[in-house]
């Protein structure tokens, strides 16, 4: 085995097969190692959003998942008596980016389509059984020990590049020497799968059960699949809670025993925690290695998805490029502040859970004629980082439209920013700097140009907009501002 690659990644979950898919299909060597035999085959995640689709379908994943998926209704919010406290609906219509706002899947489900499609790309190679055991963080590259779990033997293997997505206990994130900052929310749960044997008549949405005596949520799953899961209560015997006695007791009010098979139950510590440095020299971390919140708003792996969608096109670009610091160094910066967004979110929805009655889990909770609640989804901002703060369309998402039946406008740029102009602008001094495309090409160019008030849009490879430029700011501030980082 050849042991160099543009990148090693530590950790097949959910974040390291995106990752790796991302990189994969830039054409970059990438190793996988993997500690355990093969993928965990029970779930966990049950939930994601239109922004996590979209990455799906930039991997090339999303006509293959979308068939083991389901498209959410939303969850509400209800008290000790069954009275909706708060009402979180998800709209049927597709978002800016072209994709339902919500979904909901089989964790499994979702790595091994991934894994499978993996093996299509000759510079992806995966070592299961690898336990990585030391990182050496050098000037030019990395270096990595891993030991096989059955044979035993040590190997080193290197790279340029090296991003721990092996989850909360990481050892790349000790080996970057950073901390996770418990953010304060700390509970004891049981969670509990099931399969229905036959059809029931249960919620269609997620439903909160806000009763102060046992909180508690039911999710309406893909299939057959349901799953509920409750707090436990101070010094709760943990054997018992997950005896199938206590659950069946638990169930009553919805199922009998004789009506579902048990698929798992577990009892998790919901932890809400950040940590202080997701980068040191050429070692990255993402996924739950840098940050864990409770499954409130199902947005865990989201967020880790969001994290190798924001970090693997600047490893890209340093690949095939040149190393590039400052791209590098505006990856925790982008991505920090809006993963706290969600996890602070996530602890105020899980104190409501609780029947701490304050609806102040977000600013996006709102008072209806009628006198209900409701609330929308949050969608928290980038960090500072790349572009310019007094643009206020950076940051934003760049919609996603289809320029034929089957292609996307997002194939244009999957791994470089692009320069989007209207036809005001003259280009002769760029165009070799950066690919431009012509408001011309496509007529959803102009609304798009006219919904920012904008006469060019730099769009990132992950579909945020970098900046947008007015016809008065001249073309070489733009070069000299933005385009810089990318030569
Ligand atoms: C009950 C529950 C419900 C949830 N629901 C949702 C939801 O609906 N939506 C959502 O978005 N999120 C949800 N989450 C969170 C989500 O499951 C996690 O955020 C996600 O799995 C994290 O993915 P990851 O790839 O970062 O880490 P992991 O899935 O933990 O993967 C890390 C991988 O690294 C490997 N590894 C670790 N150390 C080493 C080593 N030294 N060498 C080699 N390999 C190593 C591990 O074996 C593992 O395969 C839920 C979590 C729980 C517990």
């Amino acid at each position: 085995m050849n042991n160099f690659f543009d990148v090693i990644i530590i950790g097949f979950g959910p974040t390291g097969g995106t990752l790796a898919s991302l990189l994969a299909k830039s054409n970059l060597s990438v190793l996988m190692l993997e500690k355990e035999k093969s993928l965990y085959p029970l779930p966990r995640a049950v939930h994601f959003d239109d922004e996590i689709m979209r990455v799906f379908e930039t991997i090339g994943i999303k006509e293959k998942f979308r068939k083991y998926t389901i498209i959410n209704k939303g969850t509400k919010f209800v008290d000790e008596n069954n009275n909706v406290l708060l009402d979180w609906p998800r709209p049927k219509e597709v978002t800016e980016n072209g994709c339902y706002p919500s979904y909901r899947f089989h964790q499994p489900d979702f790595e091994r389509v991934v894994r499978h499609h993996l093996k299509s790309y000759k510079k992806f190679k995966s070592i299961q059984n690898a336990n990585v055991t030391k990182i050496k963080n050098l000037k030019d590259f990395v270096e990595v020990s891993f030991q096989d779990t059955e044979t035993l033997k040590s190997k080193i293997v290197k790279s340029k590049y090296l991003i721990g997505c092996d989850g909360a206990n990481s050892i790349t994130r000790q080996s970057i020497n950073s901390k996770f900052k418990n953010l304060g929310f700390t509970q004891k749960w049981a969670v509990i799968d099931l399969i229905l044997k036959k059809n029931k008549n249960l919620p269609d949405r997620t439903i909160q059960y806000s009763n102060p005596k046992r909180p508690a949520t039911y999710c309406r799953n893909v299939g057959k699949r349901r799953r509920w899961e409750f707090a436990l209560k101070k010094n709760e015997n943990e054997k018992k809670v997950v005896t199938d006695d206590f659950i069946w007791k638990f169930l009553k009010p919805w199922l009998k025993p004789t009506e579902a098979i048990i698929e798992r139950k577990a009892i998790y510590t919901f932890q809400s925690a950040i940590a202080n440095k997701w980068q040191k020299g050429r070692v990255f971390i993402a996924g739950d290695a840098a940050h864990l919140m409770p499954p409130f708003m199902g947005q865990g792996m989201c967020a880790g998805v969001r994290d190798v969608s924001n970090l693997s096109w600047k490893i890209i670009h340093c690949v095939k490029k040149t190393h590039n610091e400052i791209l590098l160094n505006s990856y925790q910066k982008e991505r920090f502040s809006n993963v706290k967004e969600y996890i602070e979110t996530t602890m105020k929805m899980g104190e409501f859970i609780n029947a701490v009655r304050s609806y102040k889990i977000s600013n996006t909770v709102f008072d209806q004629s009628d006198g209900s609640k409701s609330m929308k989804s949050i969608k928290p901002e980038l960090g500072p980082g790349l572009g310019s703060k007094s643009d206020k369309n950076r940051g934003r998402i760049f919609p996603k439209f289809n320029i034929s039946k089957s292609k996307s406008f997002d194939e244009l740029f999957s791994f470089e920013p692009i320069l989007v102009v209207s036809k005001k602008l003259k280009l002769k001094k760029m165009s070799n700097k950066i690919k431009i495309v012509k408001e011309s090409s496509y007529k959803e160019l102009s609304k798009i140009l006219k919904t920012f008030n904008a006469d060019a849009i730099l769009v990132r490879p992950d579909r945020f907009i970098l900046q947008t430029f007015k016809k008065k700011n001249s073309l070489d501030n733009l070069i000299k501002n933005n385009l810089k980082n990318f030569n």
